[in-house]
Formats: structure tokens, sequence, C-alpha cells
């Protein structure tokens, strides 16, 4: 169920993107988070010009995919089960939350069978809560030097996604963004260096995205700034 105020002022969503866009540095993407939100949100926020969406859910994904305007960028933010792949692989942008080889693998297998190369990003775990998902910074450096990654011909890892703790402590919040972009860098040194294409950087909601931004974001994941007037 999506939860939906019939009282909402949709009029709302479209000023707060563009609020928000006007004040991004250039090469800085918004996507807005519509999980929970219905499409006729979408839709406002689509008729300000905003192409890039973010959903936790497969299931919602694909009925949004349905039924809205077909050059919507889709993103897969949530954590993705192997049996839910299937579902989004024909169409989904951009899998920010890739947290093993053994789903990479599944997503690869996928997008072979819907003859594309799908765009993934691995999700990094910096936060301090156990319940975040997402490889250790060790981990994520162990896979790429395993090196099986290179011959999956159906993904393409496009850079790296995180989510910071939930915490008011400023310092803390500064601390992982920072450790994710030098890991972000680390990797680009010493597995992309001749691949332009490892350049997404996705980290920030609405409580941390400057923050975020400082620190290399290229991405933003923003919902309930948005949507929740
Ligand atoms: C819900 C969600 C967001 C958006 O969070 P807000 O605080 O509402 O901006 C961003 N990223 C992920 C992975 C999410 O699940």
């Amino acid at each position: 169920m999506w939860i939906y105020s019939i009282m909402r002022d949709n009029g709302y969503i479209g000023r707060r993107i563009k609020e928000i866009s006007a004040a991004l540095p250039e090469g800085v993407t918004l996507i807005a988070v519509s999980k929970y939100h219905p499409a006729e949100a979408i839709e406002a926020a689509y008729s300000t010009g905003q192409r890039d969406f973010g959903e936790s859910k497969a299931q919602d994904l694909v009925k949004k995919h349905e039924m809205l305007p077909k050059d919507i960028k889709w993103h897969f933010i949530g954590h993705l089960q192997s049996n839910k792949i299937k579902y989004i692989a024909p169409f989904v942008h951009l899998i920010h939350s890739i947290d093993s080889y053994r789903l990479l693998q599944e997503v690869d297998r996928h997008g072979a069978k819907a003859g594309r190369r799908i765009p993934c990003l691995l999700q990094i775990h910096i936060a301090c809560e156990e319940t975040k998902f997402g490889l250790t910074p060790e981990e994520c450096l162990q896979l790429l030097d395993a090196g099986e990654w290179r011959s999956l011909q159906n993904i393409e890892i496009r850079g790296l996604m995180c989510m910071a703790s939930n915490t008011d402590v400023k310092e803390q919040i500064e601390r992982e963004f920072a450790a994710v972009h030098s890991l972000f860098n680390e990797i680009k040194e010493r597995f992309f260096k001749d691949n332009g294409s490892f350049d997404i950087l996705s980290a920030g909601m609405s409580d941390d995205y400057p923050i975020a931004i400082k620190h290399g974001s290229t991405h933003i994941r923003i919902g309930s700034s948005i949507f929740q007037s």
C-alpha cells in the first residue's frame, strides 16, 4: 500500500524539485525517491522536467514503470532479492544496491536474457547501524580484486552507493561520506583507470545531501523532502 493523502498539494512537489535542483552544483543528478508515493505524485514531479526516480521495491518499480511515461529513468535503490531481478532487468536504469558477487552474477544473467548491459553500483556499508545492507570497504575491495566480475558481459559497474548513519552528529556523517569518497577514488584508480564509466557516487538523502555533495556525491536520492509537505 502506498501511503497517500488525498489532500496532498501536488504543486508542492514541483516547487520542491525546482528549489532543490536550482541549488545543486553542476554534475549532480537529483533522483526523486518516489517509494510509497502514487503515480499522481510522480506525474507532478515529471511535469517540472524531473526524469530520474528511485524506488525500493521491485513490484512498485514495475507497476509504476507500466503506468508512467517511458522516458522516466528508474533507479532501484532498495535491497534486491535475486528472485525479483527478472522483473526489473528489461528496463531499470541503474541498480544502486549490489551487495554481493552472487547478486552481481544474477543481474548479469538476467541482463543477458533481456539483451542489455545493466548499469550497477556496489553498495557500501559504512553506517554504524547493523540493519543497513552493503559490502564493507574491505569486502568491496576483495570482490574487485578477485577479478571474476570482469568476465560479466551484461552488467556494468558504474560506481558506489552508500547511506550514512541516521544521526544528528554531523562529524560522523562527514567521516562516513569522506571514507566512501576516498574508497571511490581508490577503486577508480586501481580498477577502472582506463575506463571513464566508473563515475557515479550515489550518496546523500533529504537530511544529509549537502554533506554528501561536499564529499563527491554525483547522485543524491531525495524522498521526504520532495514528497512530504
Ligand atoms: C528512502 C530512501 C532514500 C530517501 O530518503 P529520504 O530521507 O526520504 O530523502 C534514499 N535512499 C534510500 C536507499 C532509501 O531507501
